[in-house]
């Protein structure tokens, strides 16, 4: 039970990477509100982990690009759970085209989702954070594309490098008040935000689907595995339960060494 007691946010938790850090985080003993833009999900999501969850869990519908329902869902998480220890800020999208080919309502779709999500849910919970005097730890969903690059993914490759900058900054505000801020950065990991763009990617590169996750995917990772679900949660939950200022700032590479630095 590492997280016993706190109280976490994580956006994006509906599905994919986000639940399972979620389900992560009520097995360690958290109350965790799970926020989407799909509220319907988010609710049905919060049932199937009360039924395992010691803590309570709840749903909430937000969509992290509206600073009204930021504000709000804020405010009722704290109100339902008289505090906020963990934000992690997750909600994500992605867009596979060119730059020359590039809508602007497209970057801005991915941009918005990735950096105004991060940070109307950061300052949302920062606030509170600092007024606690009980400090707490912002965890953001960068990726191996926070490090890198890669074609057709440009609004997404400038949004992570973004959370990197965004993050860092907050690191350095939020160390009087005891905030942590680091990034995980994952790796291929297998969940719908990659499904769709497996047939995308093929189409637009000229090769099929095998190879777009053999050729592009996985031919860098050591044991060309993708990373899973569990392993990004396993993450979460170590930096999460942090309880010094000794990590703080970083962006944490969980690729399969796909990407070492
Ligand atoms: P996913 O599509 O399974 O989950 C994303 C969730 O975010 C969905 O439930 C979706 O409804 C929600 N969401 C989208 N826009 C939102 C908004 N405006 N407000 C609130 N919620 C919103 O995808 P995933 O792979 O689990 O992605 C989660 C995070 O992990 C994203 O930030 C993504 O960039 C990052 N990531 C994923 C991979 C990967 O390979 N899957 C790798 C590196 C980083």
């Amino acid at each position: 039970m590492r997280l016993k007691g706190k109280v976490a946010l994580v956006t994006g938790g509906a599905s994919g990477i986000g639940y399972a850090i979620a389900e992560r985080f009520a097995i360690e003993g958290a109350n965790v509100a799970i926020a989407d833009v799909d509220g319907e999900s988010a609710e049905a999501a919060a049932e199937r982990l009360q039924k395992i969850a010691l803590a309570n869990i709840s749903g909430i519908a937000m969509d992290v690009t509206k600073e009204d329902q930021v504000e709000s869902g804020v405010r009722d998480v704290l109100q339902r759970y008289g505090g906020l220890d963990v934000l992690c800020s997750n909600a994500g999208v992605q867009h596979i085209a060119g730059v020359h080919e590039l809508t602007y309502s497209d970057w801005k779709k991915v941009t918005s989702t990735h950096l105004d999500g991060a940070f109307l849910t950061t300052r949302a919970c920062l606030r509170h954070m600092y007024r606690s005097g009980r400090g707490g730890t912002i965890l953001y969903m960068g990726s191996v594309h926070s490090k890198i690059a890669s074609v057709l993914k440009a609004p997404y490759v400038a949004a992570k490098h973004g959370i990197v900058g965004l993050c860092r900054t907050v690191a350095k505000e939020g160390a009087q008040y005891g905030v942590r801020a680091n990034v995980i950065c994952p790796g291929f990991v297998r969940t719908a935000l990659v499904e769709k763009q497996i047939p995308e990617q093929a189409e637009l590169l000229g090769i099929t689907a095998e190879e777009v996750v053999q050729k592009v995917m996985l031919k860098d990772a050591v044991d060309g595995q993708f990373t899973t679900t569990d392993e990004i949660a396993e993450a979460a939950v170590f930096l999460a339960q942090q309880r010094t200022l000794a990590l703080t700032g970083q962006s944490i590479i969980v690729s399969h060494g796909w990407v070492m630095e």
